[in-house]
């Protein structure tokens, strides 16, 4: 049975796993549970939504919407793995990259794995998924994760990414990456602070520290020689995270380029890099989020849009 939770200002998005159910069947296991469907969505303001009623997603197919106040957490799909609880803009990543079945794809900074269980249900379970953290901790809490998804074309391991070899034959046929490296989480409606109390100093050297180890990771992935496309997102709202590393890595790698990303989403990267993606709580209903899609030159054409 659903709870409702008091507080909350986004709406409570869940991700319908394409592994172990079908859109259509969550639909009406919600209905049966006393929940109203208002059907698809197609404006931000269906996205509020008043308790118990509930929506698809206006962008993303597999998304269904509800009120702020609906928890999930004791509910049995939740903790059957059918549906994920993920926030709009995280679904992002996965989504734009869409490695198809039967392709070899990393994850390079993967845990606790939302993504990674996302990418797993885009590739039917289907080819290989390297996933890499640093941290044994998230990895270990990764693996229940991916067990409860129903995800079996995995390949964890507890792994520095800057000290992969891209040129190891393990990933020779290595074509999509997904980089959703450590930032600074200012995109987080929860963590944001009052910017009136932060130390600046401090602050800035963190972004700076953090936007060059971001910088590292997106030079090192495109350096995987069969690489055709490569997502790079953050949960950041600061441009040195985003915007200025696709824009520095772009400089350093002229053999990528961008991929112009959904035309009709409403916030984009910052001039000039329009082809991105920005997502945040007034414009897009979801937290502070960045998206970038990197191809080789060589594999133009074939975008999505
Ligand atoms: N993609 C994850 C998801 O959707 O569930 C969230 C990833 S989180 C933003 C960043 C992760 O990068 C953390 O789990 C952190 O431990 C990991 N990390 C940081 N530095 C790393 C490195 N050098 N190599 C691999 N993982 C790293």
């Amino acid at each position: 049975r659903l709870k409702v939770l008091p507080g909350g200002r986004l709406p409570r998005y869940v991700r319908v796993n394409t592994l172990k159910t079908t859109v259509e069947d969550v639909v009406d296991y919600l209905k049966r549970d006393g929940l109203t469907y208002l059907g698809q969505a197609s404006r931000l303001d269906d996205l509020t939504l008043k308790e118990k009623q509930f929506v698809k997603d206006i962008h993303l197919p597999e998304l269904l919407v509800l009120s702020p106040k609906t928890d999930f957490h004791d509910h049995f799909m939740y903790k059957a793995g059918h549906i994920i609880l993920q926030d709009k803009a995280s679904c992002l990543p996965a989504y734009l990259l869409n490695p198809p079945p039967g392709s070899h794809v990393i994850d390079a900074c993967a845990a606790p794995g939302n993504k990674t269980s996302h990418l797993a249900a885009i590739m039917k379970n289907k080819g290989k998924l390297f996933a890499f953290d640093l941290d044994a901790k998230r990895l270990a809490t990764m693996s229940t994760l991916l067990l409860r998804a129903g995800v079996t074309c995995q390949q964890l391991a507890n792994q520095d990414f800057l000290k992969l070899d891209p040129d190891s034959p393990q990933y020779k046929d290595v074509e999509y990456i997904l980089l959703d490296p450590s930032c600074s989480g200012s995109g987080m409606v929860c963590l944001r602070d009052d910017a009136s109390s932060a130390d600046q100093e401090k602050t800035q050297a963190r972004l700076a520290s953090l936007a060059s180890f971001q910088l590292r990771c997106l030079n090192h992935a495109l350096r995987f020689p069969r690489l055709k496309r490569i997502v790079y997102s953050t949960c950041s709202i600061h441009s040195q995270e985003n915007e200025d590393v696709v824009a520095a890595c772009l400089q350093q790698n002229p053999n990528f380029r961008l991929v112009p990303l959904l035309s009709q989403w409403p916030e984009r990267g910052l001039e000039p890099l329009t082809q991105c993606l920005r997502a945040s709580t007034s414009k897009t209903r979801t937290h502070g989020f960045f998206v970038a899609l990197l191809e080789k030159h060589s594999e133009a054409g074939n975008k999505k849009q």
